[in-house]
């Protein structure tokens, strides 16, 4: 088989891709290796910075979001005791919406099968070869147990921090920057209408909290815990008194529910640089990971395939590599601002470990970005997503 641009992995930053190159007229065959029912079901991010929705709605994947989403105009802080509000869209002019991946994954698929575009689940072995800038790029896979060949001009690595993409790069070519975090996120799914309208950032003594939520029925809550603790520990009744204590606000109650889902997330920050090897370019997780207390890992993946798909639109209607070899460079420079965010907000709000003197920083810097409006629009223009970047 031959096409465009061959791209590994049918999560958010593959299939916007794929969609952006279609409009284009840019031919493109997208292999995942999990079947389409895993894929649609994995729950993961819900919090869409403007841009993202821009983008979504921009290649024509935008109606369900733009009926169910709720739309979120700031945050709440809440630290000794107390719950101040961080009104992100009256400083800002932005909002963020609330809508789960797995439901943009929904969209995006049923849009890309809609005009039968080739997009194969379940592909094994999957190996990328021969993509030095002078080399013949393909992509070798198994699927229905016959192994497959698929040449291309380029390569998408979309495929997530554990695909084969990033690690197929020579030794040397890459450089890695990580920060791995002394705990992790117990996460919970709830069937339970969200006790808040915005999401609530919680830093109490026992560690960070979270209270998220997917929509006007179903809760989503975090709880920090030991990087290798067990879930078998924690029973639905132990979650929701750990929550309940750390949500403890007077005169407000958390509402409690079945709990559907629960999982372990590890907290770290990754960066690769360069996110590109000759004609093979990474996009979204394949190259950096951001810890999700800024909430950015599925925004970024979005502009990274924005940034691509204009540098292959530029390369094959001019032939001029220009964009293409400036890629990772611009990419990069939006990494690097919301890795520094992701980081801002995580050591904001997490226990970082038994030193007083931390908790002291941590209060005073809560106070000051509750406080004063130069931290506040600091933060905003943070959460709600840079636009210029
Ligand atoms: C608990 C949690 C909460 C999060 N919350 C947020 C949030 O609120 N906001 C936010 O913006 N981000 C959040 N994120 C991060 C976000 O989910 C990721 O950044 C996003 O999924 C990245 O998209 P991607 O397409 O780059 O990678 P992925 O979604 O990982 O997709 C990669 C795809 O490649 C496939 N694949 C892997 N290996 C192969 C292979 N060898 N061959 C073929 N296919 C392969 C995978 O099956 C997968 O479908 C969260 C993440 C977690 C875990």
């Amino acid at each position: 088989m031959r096409t465009q641009v061959g791209i590994v992995g049918a999560g958010p930053a593959g299939l916007i891709l794929a969609q952006l190159l279609h409009l284009a007229g840019i031919e493109s065959v997208i292999l995942e290796n999990r079947s389409r029912e895993y894929v649609e079901h994995r729950v993961r991010a819900g919090l869409l910075e403007q841009g993202t929705v821009d983008l979504l709605t921009e290649i024509g994947a935008g109606e369900r979001l733009k009926e169910e989403a709720l739309e979120h105009h700031g945050i709440y802080l809440q630290f000794d005791g107390r719950r101040e509000y961080i009104a992100a869209t009256e400083i800002t002019g932005r909002s963020i919406h609330i809508y789960g991946q797995q439901e943009i994954v929904k969209d995006l698929i049923a849009q890309r099968l809609g005009y039968d575009g080739p997009l194969l689940f379940e592909v094994d072995d999957v190996a990328v070869h021969d993509f030095d800038k002078h080399g013949e790029p393909r992509i070798t896979y198994t699927h229905e147990g016959r192994q497959q060949r698929l040449e291309c001009d380029v390569i998408a690595g979309c495929d997530g921090f554990h695909g084969v993409c990033r690690p197929a790069i020579p030794k040397g070519v890459l450089t890695t920057y990580q920060r791995e975090y002394p705990f992790a996120w117990l996460g919970i799914l709830a069937e339970v209408a969200p006790s808040t309208d915005e999401l609530i950032y919680a830093h109490h003594p026992n560690g960070f909290a979270l209270h998220s939520m997917r929509s006007s029925t179903v809760s989503r809550l975090y709880l920090q815990v030991k990087p290798d603790e067990q879930i078998e520990y924690w029973s639905d009744k132990r979650i929701w008194a750990e929550l309940q204590t750390r949500f403890a606000l007077a005169g407000w109650t958390l509402q409690e529910g079945p709990v559907i889902e629960k999982g372990i997330t590890p907290m770290r920050s990754f960066v690769t640089e360069p996110m590109q090897s000759g004609r093979l370019y990474l996009a979204g997780d394949a190259a950096h990971i951001v810890p999700p207390t800024g909430a950015k890992g599925l925004n970024l993946a979005a502009q990274d395939v924005r940034v691509l798909a204009e540098a292959l639109v530029a390369w094959y209607s001019t032939g001029d590599t220009a964009q293409l070899d400036g890629y990772s460079d611009r990419a990069l420079r939006r990494v690097w601002r919301v890795q520094d965010f992701s980081h801002y907000m995580t050591t904001l709000l997490h226990r970082l470990g038994d030193d007083p003197f931390d908790d002291r920083l941590q209060r005073a810097r809560l106070e000051y970005v509750t406080s004063s409006d130069a931290a506040a629009k600091s933060l905003a223009e943070n959460y709600v997503g840079l636009p210029e970047y």
